[in-house]
């Protein structure tokens, strides 16, 4: 049983767009899962097993409760129904109260068939008289994180402070190694260099030193003003 279920096209998408807000969700006791929809492989520096062990040293200091690989394929996801029936599934059997998926607008279609999955799968999760196990559940809300591969200038719904965990976020990142190192110039600004200053700009946004911006859909309720910066 999970609080937060973070959904990502491939591994190290949670923690390009999610991580912030992933740490602190721990910081606060919930129990938070990721699961990565496909390998993410191939890539021009990585394998199966590289990957894997990169997902691993991520998962551990992002102190997930939970993380699981649905095997679907990479670089030809779509939103089919059998994708949504083994999403939804997932959903059933980890009861999030919320779910993260990708902003819907991208360049790369796996993180679009990713958004469009995650929503449908949502809906057949609290589906009764169907033959997938498990008993319905409804995630309350569905929130998007930014992972995007366009010169996208985003306005999120809202932006997290996320200062006292960048440092841990980026600690996350640089476990990819094969992805975000390997094969890339080292000339300033690095692939690096250019998330902090992402991440700084975000932060100035909201009078902070980091932050990471989020969507959402639908209205977002507030029962109190007091946590608003
Ligand atoms: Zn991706």
């Amino acid at each position: 049983m999970l609080d937060i279920l973070v959904i990502a096209p491939h591994p190290d998408d949670a923690e390009l767009g999610a991580a912030g807000a992933i740490l602190k969700f721990k910081d606060e006791g919930a129990k938070v899962g990721v699961l990565d929809l496909t390998s993410g492989e191939p890539t021009p520096y990585g394998s199966l097993e590289k990957r894997a062990a990169e997902t691993a040293s991520a998962t551990k200091i992002l102190g997930l409760d939970w993380r699981e690989n649905l095997g679907l394929p990479n670089r030809s996801l779509e939103n089919t129904l059998e994708a949504r029936r083994e999403l939804a599934i997932v959903i059933r059997r980890t009861r999030p109260k919320w779910l993260f998926a990708p902003y819907w607008i991208d360049a790369h279609p796996d993180h679009v068939a990713a958004t469009q999955l995650v929503e449908a799968a949502r809906f057949w999760a609290k589906l009764t008289q169907t033959d997938m196990p498990g008993e319905p559940w409804h995630p309350q809300r569905i929130f998007n994180y930014y992972c995007v591969h366009l010169k996208h200038a985003a306005q999120p719904a809202f932006v997290l402070d996320i200062s006292n965990y960048w440092e841990k976020k980026l600690a996350a990142i640089r476990c990819y190694h094969s992805q975000f190192i390997e094969g890339r110039s080292a000339e300033p600004p690095t692939f690096l260099d250019q998330l902090r200053d992402e991440a700084a700009y975000w932060g100035k946004a909201i009078g902070v030193r980091y932050g990471e911006p989020f969507n959402c859909r639908e209205p977002i309720g507030m029962t109190s003003m007091q946590s608003l910066i």
